[in-house]
C-alpha cells in the first residue's frame, strides 16, 4: 500500500510497516492530513504544559515524533510525564 502526502501529493511506499514520520519530499509530519499540531514552542524553560492525548490510541506515537522532531530542529529539551488525562510536557533546556 502507497502513502500519498495531502501537502505535495508525492506518492511513496513505505520500507517498514511503520507509519512513516514525515514525506520524502517535502518533510512534512502531516502528510496524511490529520495529525493535530502541536505547539511546543509556548513552553517557556523549566515550565510544563499539558497536552491532550491524541485520538485514537495509536495516535499516541505521533505526539512523540512531532516533540523529538521539534526537541533537535529547536536544540531544546524536554522531559514526557504521560498522565491519564494527558501527558505533561516539560522543558528542560
Ligand atoms: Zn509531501
Amino acid at each position: 500500500m502507497s502513502n500519498k502526502c495531502v501537502k505535495c501529493n508525492f506518492s511513496w511506499f513505505p520500507r517498514t510497516e511503520k507509519k512513516s514520520a514525515q514525506c520524502p519530499k517535502c518533510r512534512t509530519t502531516n502528510w496524511d492530513g490529520n495529525s493535530t499540531k502541536y505547539n511546543f514552542k509556548v513552553i517557556e524553560i523549566g515550565h510544563s504544559r499539558l497536552y491532550d492525548w491524541p485520538e485514537p490510541l495509536e495516535n499516541r506515537p505521533r505526539l512523540f515524533a512531532a516533540l523529538n522532531s521539534y526537541s533537535r530542529r529547536s536544540g531544546r529539551k524536554f522531559y514526557c510525564y504521560p498522565e491519564s488525562k494527558g501527558i505533561l510536557i516539560k522543558r528542560i533546556s
